[in-house]
């Protein structure tokens, strides 16, 4: 395993349009997960940094807000072709030092492109409204504008899509932005910004800066950050919505996750299986919208399960930064390798059955990648550790109940409320389902309803902090203000009804 400091990537910050390495700060190891090599250190910006940063952003604030907002769409086209162009690129970038699959990380990448496409079309969400004669007349409008310097502060697991919920629509609405990336997956982050400078967005309108604790309490207390965007844990996004709206910023917070899918015993056995093993095992587990809980309902355990837990323990892991792919990669650490492995412990002692145990994998051609399979424990009891606490990594919970009320009351009882889906081939079961369940993102023989673009992602209770969501139209109501203009004119207007 080579760390010397030739073999680095670099991993600079971008602040007013300048690329700045800074081996003076103390910085943070990333690993390529599927071999555990250091490939670069992360510099862990302090408070004066940042506040670099939002000068930056401050002073470019002014003349971006008075571009049209279709030439501001039009260097979002240009991103999206750059983007586009250096697709296979940016994906090996992202398998690299995160550990998903190529597939995953073109998956993800898409998703992201659609982000961008989507405030591509800022001039038409950007309309406000416009009532003539409220009173005889006099007329009343409402039009949107920027908040000014927002910033975006993103966890590891989507290193490409979770900032493309951010930064295009804020910088399309007329914003300025400080972008926050995860210490742990950097890389990703210095490219997209890259191709952003190269698509024409002048300096300052989009700063980098790479960092942990410090940076971050640093963007929720400085004065002119008019907004924080958060996705990550959920004990971070309250103490993010906390801190930020005490400092006067308006926040969403987007926060972890315990994802429950409820198996009926007429769903469709093929169809509920791939759903519920793409769900579960892709991206190794590490999705907010991961499902962690399968509750089967009465025969579905009979049917359903048996072929799930041999699907588990046949799933292919590897290393994802070569040829050929696995079907699953690595964790993305030692430690949360290790924590993931304690919970499994906890959940065998705690009463569960281990139909597939992912701690025994062998991955020989990478003995020191962050390595776990798939694993299935039956028969978690509701009042288990594993029961409500998010493992985000490739554990799949399953629970038992007689009938659809009993499985809604196990659903229902997490404190957290993200995405939740439903295996079943009866309308009337989905319907029941649909109005009672209680999350923000639900699927119907979807396993992973996760909302695109232009469609909110709408995580309840202990899932999210805020009001407006990130993505869709509550996306660009977050990044701007609402101005309510009545006007009336004097003179000559009376001239027309003498
Ligand atoms: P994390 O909370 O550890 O880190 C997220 C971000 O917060 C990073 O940029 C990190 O540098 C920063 N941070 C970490 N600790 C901090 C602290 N004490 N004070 C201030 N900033 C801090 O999350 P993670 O491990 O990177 O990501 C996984 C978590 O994110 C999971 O809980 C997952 O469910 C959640 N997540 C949620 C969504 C969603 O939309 N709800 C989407 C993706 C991931």
């Amino acid at each position: 395993m080579s760390t010397s400091t030739e073999k680095l990537l670099p991993c600079p910050l971008f602040i007013n349009g300048e690329w700045i390495a800074r081996h003076d700060l103390p910085s943070s190891p990333v690993h390529n997960p599927s071999t555990g090599e250091v490939i670069a250190q992360t510099p862990l910006a302090d408070a004066a940094t940042v506040g670099e940063a939002v000068q930056a952003a401050s002073e470019a604030f002014p003349a971006w807000w008075e571009t049209p907002a279709i030439e501001r769409a039009r260097v979002l086209f240009n991103y999206r072709t750059l983007l586009e162009n250096d697709f296979d690129e940016i994906c090996k970038i992202i398998s690299r030092e995160h550990g998903k699959t190529l597939a995953e990380s073109r998956g993800e990448l898409q998703r992201g492109l659609e982000c961008v496409e989507y405030a591509c079309g800022i001039p038409e969400l950007l309309k406000g409204e416009y009532l003539e004669n409220v009173a005889r007349g006099i007329d009343c409008e409402v039009i949107r504008q920027p908040l000014g310097v927002c910033a975006g502060i993103t966890p590891f697991n989507f290193p490409v899509m979770i900032a493309m919920w951010m930064f295009p629509l804020a910088i399309a609405s007329g914003n300025t932005f400080i972008f926050k990336p995860s210490e742990k997956v950097p890389l990703t982050a210095v490219r997209i910004v890259e191709l952003l400078e190269q698509a024409g967005l002048p300096k300052g309108v989009l700063n980098l800066v790479h960092g942990g604790k410090e940076s971050v309490d640093a963007l929720l207390t400085h004065p002119d950050v008019r907004a924080i965007s958060f996705v990550g844990s959920t004990p971070v996004a309250k103490y993010i919505y906390e801190t930020g709206t005490r400092n006067g910023k308006r926040v969403q917070a987007n926060g972890g996750a315990k994802n429950h899918v409820i198996i009926m015993p007429d769903a469709d056995v093929k169809n509920s299986v791939d759903g519920i093993m793409g769900g579960a095992f892709g991206c190794a587990g590490e999705r907010c919208m991961a499902i962690a809980t399968a509750v089967c309902v009465g025969d579905a355990s009979k049917t359903v399960l048996p072929v799930l837990a041999d699907s588990a323990r046949n799933l292919k892991i590897g290393p994802t930064d070569r040829e050929p792919q696995p079907q699953m990669g690595p964790v993305i650490t030692r430690e949360h390798c290790d924590r993931v492995t304690e919970l499994i412990i906890q959940g065998a002692e705690q009463g569960g059955k281990l139909l597939s145990d992912g701690r025994a994998v062998d991955v020989s051609e990478a003995p020191n990648g962050f390595y776990l399979g798939a694993t299935v424990v039956d028969e978690v009891q509701p009042d288990s550790t594993l029961a409500d606490t998010e493992v985000f990594g490739p554990v799949l919970s399953v629970m038992r109940a007689g009938n659809l009320e009993e499985a809604l009351q196990l659903a229902n009882a997490s404190a957290f409320g993200n995405g939740t889906a439903i295996f079943t081939t009866s309308g009337s079961a989905a319907r029941e389902f649909k109005h009672r369940v209680k999350a923000g993102m639900v699927g119907i023989n979807v396993g992973v309803p996760a909302p695109m673009a232009m469609f909110p992602f709408s995580g309840w209770d202990s899932s999210f902090f805020g009001d407006l969501h990130i993505q869709g139209r509550d996306g660009v109501r977050f990044y701007t203000r609402e101005k309510t203009v009545t006007s009336r004119w004097f003179g000559e207007g009376d001239v027309w009804r003498k």
